[in-house]
């Protein structure tokens, strides 16, 4: 499905109160103790046409709910911002909670050392296997996390969205990143969004 993120004021429904992505500060949060827990298998991934769509299989437990794990897709340009910074990559693993709500942990990824998940990734694109079983594990860093209630950032944008966002460093040479490009070439984040009041909650690993 191709968005117009050119013309992201004429999406359906995206002047609601409450959407991502938003820019977070890691200062003004509300600690908590608790941390997600990937239930991570080996996954059956598919690759969807000539989109970065992995389905797969596996489950997350975030505040003791457990989640379902939907599919794995991509936005070139980070879309939360963390302190100022917005990372050139951004991963959402979306998940759906056994009353159909969504939840999102998203990894922002910055530029570095070569990550090995995402090399396999690349690979499964560029080959097209659609039955190509790689392990996600890797791209969930064992990190602090922020969490807060938003939207989903590609129409039809529906709020009552979970939001973790993992402050955790995870890196991807910038190899990768051209070589993702070319696959998939120009940008897909949406614009920040007002976080207009809305609590953001650091929920830390240790
Ligand atoms: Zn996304």
């Amino acid at each position: 499905m191709e968005f117009d993120y050119e013309h992201q004021a004429s999406w359906p429904h995206a002047q609601a109160p409450w959407e991502s992505p938003v820019a977070l500060d890691t200062a003004a949060t509300l600690s908590y103790w608790q941390q997600p827990h990937f239930a991570m298998r080996g996954f059956e991934l598919q690759l969807s046409d000539k989109t970065a769509t992995l389905s797969g299989d596996g489950s997350v437990l975030l505040d003791g709910r457990e989640a379902q794990f939907q599919q794995l897709h991509f936005h070139c340009g980070g879309e939360h911002v963390i302190d100022g910074v917005r990372a050139p990559f951004e991963a959402h693993f979306v998940h759906q909670y056994a009353d159909g709500e969504n939840a999102v942990v998203a990894v922002p990824m910055s530029i570095g050392a070569a990550n090995p998940t995402f090399a396999e990734i690349l690979t499964a694109i560029g080959t097209g296997d659609t039955a190509y079983p790689i392990s996600l594990a890797p791209l969930l860093p064992d990190s602090d996390y922020l969490h807060y209630w938003g939207s989903l950032t590609t129409p039809p944008v529906q709020e009552g969205v979970a939001w973790y966002v993992a402050l955790g460093k995870v890196t991807m040479s910038a190899e990768q990143l051209s070589t993702y490009q070319h696959y998939f070439p120009g940008d897909n984040h949406r614009d920040l969004q007002p976080l207009a009041g809305r609590p953001v909650l650091r929920m830390r690993a240790k």
